[in-house]
């Protein structure tokens, strides 16, 4: 029988036990141990049946035991510490509040000096988040990074407020058939037995959201409320009764449905998710956010729904254009993915349908809103609204999230930009970091509380600062791999509990599979390789040679052993099969005791799998792998990389923290199988002669010990640790970005916003008019063909301006060294400055020294470009005017 009803009976906790509501409710304890540790002391059986959910454990925990804990004076000392310790976490002042803490610098002068005010506050939107195992609201590192983000802005004290839907099924849950397929199945989740509260007016009654969709259909959500630390997330969430049956399912799934299904819920991440964040300001006094910051395309409708809202609140007075500029001033706009399947593309009709007269946006002409999304570059679809390059059109400021990934990104959307250089496309970079306290094991984080107290531990891993690290490279050897060996440990306890839970869910008895008790070996040397499945990851790279993987993990001196997982995308059966390959070699009785594949990828193992490998493998097809992130947690454990050095690994690869795998390049790299094979080669090289050879080397020191290998663990930790933090990365988005993104919205009141929108408007118009007639040089130093060090030329250059004066334009001489194809590398451009005034036909004459300060080939053009106080960037209309024989094509390439 199938209830037709449910309910969530709550507890009623006795008095004294109350504080344990609030310590449950906030999501901080995911990411505190003495909290967890806490939970756990109220029914340590319960606490493992509830799947370390405080939440479910206070549900399920008998009236007796409650009764037993109330009388429980121990028990109750720890509560209020416990309680005690929240509440100075949520009301005391953080780095954010003590601004001395880091804002110096560029940041520092653009927030005014001194007395400049940090935003009030930011609204932080993504499509899923990944906070802990309990709120299962995420597919993989976009998710986890968001939710790293708003933990670490917890922690700093930054004041964000995630945006974001609520799934009713979350991403599914992974199992595998008895052939080794992957079944998904999506359980419902209740959220009231989740950690979450409705958003709710002052009468009791939930918010509801509504957005008005074509055929006087309406969308409705009501707002769940997460809170993470001092962070609120809200979550929309359109499965409520007031909606018809379509409407309801729109926040259904992550990542599932058609077309249509994925723009509503589009439009009610960005348009409702803007609505849920005024009405969360209005009834709680937060500040209203000054930036807005969306995390891939998914959520740009954001940035329509605030032009609509000041066109709306000025009645007409404010136009599109001065509402877009307002608007753009305060968006941050990242990007996260180079692959194409990874941004949205709806076919024009629809959005036009979404959009047009009866649709969501009264007041915001249709037309207006394809603009920004269409793709009218070259090489673009322009029936094709592509969400990506409408969060690029509507942010002031965007980013990739590796320094590598930021120069990807500049080439993909360079035709976004014509006439500038890839490097000088307005896409800066960020490299992500992870959130330390929530991935760290506690015994590593033991190890670094034993050298320089707890309190500096929890300081060091939440906010960065490398100086507190220097204390862990002087823990003794002993220690580090007693600490090592327990993790991996733990590990082999839980793949073989695991592997059991899979095998008989795959249909084997009980009394087959006593094999598992020898699955895998704490003394082993220990490779993970955990991520999404699609293609570019490359799964079953290290299948190239079975022959040869098998002799390296059954190998009698120096064995190696493999634990893999991984969720394929429900509807790539290209990716199932890459499972399905490697269940089957895995599946084979001669190596399943030295590979395992893991079904049901998720945080919950992740914690334990990343502490318990010796090495992490990730091996991409670069540079499609924008950061990943998985392989910093891993670090933060002490555990190495063997990576292609592709995003972050390729930034801050060092022989110290593991290995790199060579990239096949030239010829080889475009022909697929044969890259695949060098790149394979040199992995199985890597293992069987560097890293196996390394982990079993038991030195001359007589006791034991991998001297060599404990060095790069220690280094790895040391020097590689404080840079992946989260904390370094959310206080390089305050300074690098939010803060000049506040200045920026706070300088464009109304009234700036349109004087903004109508010189804008005029440059576009009388542009085709500028040009670069003549550039001449006289040199003091330089003859010919060829100058001396430290000689300066001084440039006269002829533009025409037409009707435009010189305030409009900056004219510059863009220098660096040349080529043998004439491109200029490492140009720097240097401003000239108007001498005299204009010909009657709006000819002028610019002048200025340039100063020859480098050997070797050296060049220089001339251009002018569009200049004003409130411009983020040069490149910010896309209009330059270059010498005629310069003015070569660029057209980018947006990857397909
Ligand atoms: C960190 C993490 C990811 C992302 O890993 P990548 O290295 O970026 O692929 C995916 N899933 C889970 C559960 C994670 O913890």
């Amino acid at each position: 029988m199938k209830a037709i009803r449910r309910f969530t009976v709550r507890p009623v906790l006795p008095e004294p036990l109350g504080p344990l509501n609030d310590l449950a409710r906030n999501l901080r304890w995911s990411w505190h141990t003495p909290t967890r540790e806490l939970f756990e002391a109220v029914d340590p059986e319960g606490w493992r049946a509830a799947g370390h959910d405080p939440v479910r454990l206070l549900g399920a925990v008998s009236a007796g035991r409650l009764a037993e804990l109330a009388a429980d004076r121990d028990f109750l000392a720890g509560l209020d510490a416990a309680a005690a310790d929240l509440d100075a976490y949520l009301n005391g002042e953080r780095w954010y509040q003590r601004r001395d803490a880091g804002l110096t610098g560029p940041a520092d002068e653009a927030a005014g000096g001194p007395g400049g005010e940090l935003p009030a506050a930011v609204a932080y939107f993504s499509p899923e988040f990944g906070i802990t195992a309990a709120l299962p609201q995420y597919s993989g590192g976009l998710g986890i990074l968001a939710g790293d983000h708003l933990k670490a802005a917890s922690d700093l004290g930054a004041p964000l407020i995630g945006v974001g839907l609520l799934y009713r099924h979350g991403y599914f849950r992974q199992s595998l058939s008895r052939d080794g397929w992957q079944q998904e199945t999506y359980p419902v989740l209740d959220p009231h037995e989740l950690p979450l509260t409705w958003l709710r007016a002052p009468d009791g009654t939930p918010v509801l959201v509504e957005l008005a969709l074509p055929a006087g259909r309406v969308l409705r959500a009501r707002v769940w409320q997460a809170q993470v630390g001092r962070v609120p997330l809200l979550l929309l969430d359109s499965d409520v009764e007031e909606n018809g049956p379509t409407e309801r399912e729109v926040t259904d799934r992550l990542y599932g449905g058609g077309s249509e299904h994925r723009l509503l819920q589009e439009m009610l991440l960005g348009i409702g998710g803007v609505r849920a964040v005024r009405a969360y300001c209005r009834l709680t006094g937060h500040p209203e956010p000054e930036v807005f910051h969306t995390n891939e395309g998914h959520a740009g409708f954001l940035g329509l729904e605030r032009i609509r809202e000041l066109i709306a609140a000025d009645a007409g007075g404010t136009g599109f254009e001065a509402a877009l500029e307002a608007v753009r001033a305060g968006t941050v706009f990242t990007t996260h993915t180079p692959v194409p399947a990874g941004i949205d593309r709806f076919d024009r009709g629809l959005v036009e349908r979404h959009f047009g007269e009866d649709g969501e946006l009264p007041g915001v002409d249709v037309e207006r809103v394809l603009g920004l999304g269409l793709e009218t570059y070259q090489g673009g679809d322009p029936h094709l609204f592509n969400m990506a390059v409408m969060g690029l059109r509507l942010a002031g400021r965007a980013n990739g999230v590796s320094t590598l990934h930021g120069a990807v990104s500049r080439e993909m959307f360079a035709a976004l930009w014509p006439g500038f250089d890839a490097d000088e496309v307005p896409i800066t970079s960020v490299t992500n970091g992870v959130h330390a306290p929530t991935w760290v094991a506690p015994e590593v984080a033991a190890l670094g509380a034993g050298k320089i107290g707890a309190e500096r531990a929890e300081q060091a891993l939440s906010v960065g600062g490398s100086g507190r690290w220097d204390a862990v490279g002087e823990i003794p050897d002993e220690d580090v791999w007693r600490v090592r060996r327990a993790l991996r440990g733990q590990l082999v306890e839980e793949v073989r509990g695991r592997l059991r839970a899979s095998w008989r869910q795959r249909g084997a008895a009980a009394a087959e599979l006593g094999w598992i008790d020898s699955v895998l070996d704490p003394d082993v040397l220990t490779i993970g390789f955990a991520r999404r499945v699609p293609s570019y990851k490359r799964l079953t790279l290290m299948l190239r040679d079975r022959e040869r993987l098998t002799r390296l993990l059954l190998d009698p001196e120096r064995p190696v052993q493999i634990v893999v997982a991984g969720k394929a995308h429900p509807a790539d059966d290209g990716g199932k099969r890459l499972i399905q390959e490697l269940v089957h070699f895995a599946d084979d009785p001669r190596v399943r005791e030295r590979i395992v594949f893991l079904p049901d990828y998720g945080m919950g193992m992740a914690q334990k799998l990343y502490p318990g490998c010796d090495v992490w493998l990730n091996n991409p097809l670069r540079p499609l792998e924008a950061c990943g992130t998985s392989g910093m947690k891993a670090a933060l454990n002490g555990c190495l990389n063997l990576s292609v050095l592709d995003g972050w690994w390729d930034e801050w690869y060092e022989p110290d923290f593991g290995w790199a795998i060579p990239t096949a390049d030239g010829s080889a790299a475009a022909d697929e199988n044969r890259r695949d094979e060098l790149e394979a080669n040199a992995l199985y090289e890597l293992i069987e002669n560097r890293i196996a050879p390394r982990f079993y080397d038991r030195g001359g020191d007589g006791a034991g010990l991998p001297g060599r290998w404990i060095e790069m663990v220690r280094r790895t930790l040391v020097t590689l640790g404080p840079k992946v933090l989260a904390g370094r990365m959310v206080r390089e988005y305050v300074e690098r970005l939010y803060v000049p993104a506040a200045l920026a919205h706070r300088r464009l009141d109304p009234e700036a916003a349109a004087e903004l929108a109508a010189w804008k408007y005029r440059v576009r118009t009388l542009w085709p008019y500028v040009s670069v007639d003549h550039v001449e040089a006289a040199s003091a130093g330089a003859a010919g063909g060829s100058a001396e060090l430290g000689a300066t030329l001084s440039l006269r250059v002829g533009v025409g301006l037409g009707e435009l004066r010189p305030e409009d334009v900056e004219v510059q001489a863009v220098a660096g060294r040349v080529g043998s194809d004439d491109a200029l590398a490492d140009a720097q451009a240097f401003p000239l400055k108007p001498a005299g005034g204009a010909d009657g036909e709006g000819r002028w004459v610019f002048e200025g020294p340039l100063a020859l300060d480098r050997t070797g080939p050296f060049g220089y053009t001339v251009r002018v470009l569009p200049a004003h106080p409130l411009l983020a960037n040069g490149a910010d209309l896309g209009l330059v005017a270059l010498p005629a024989e310069a003015a070569g094509e660029h057209a980018g390439v947006l990857l397909r």
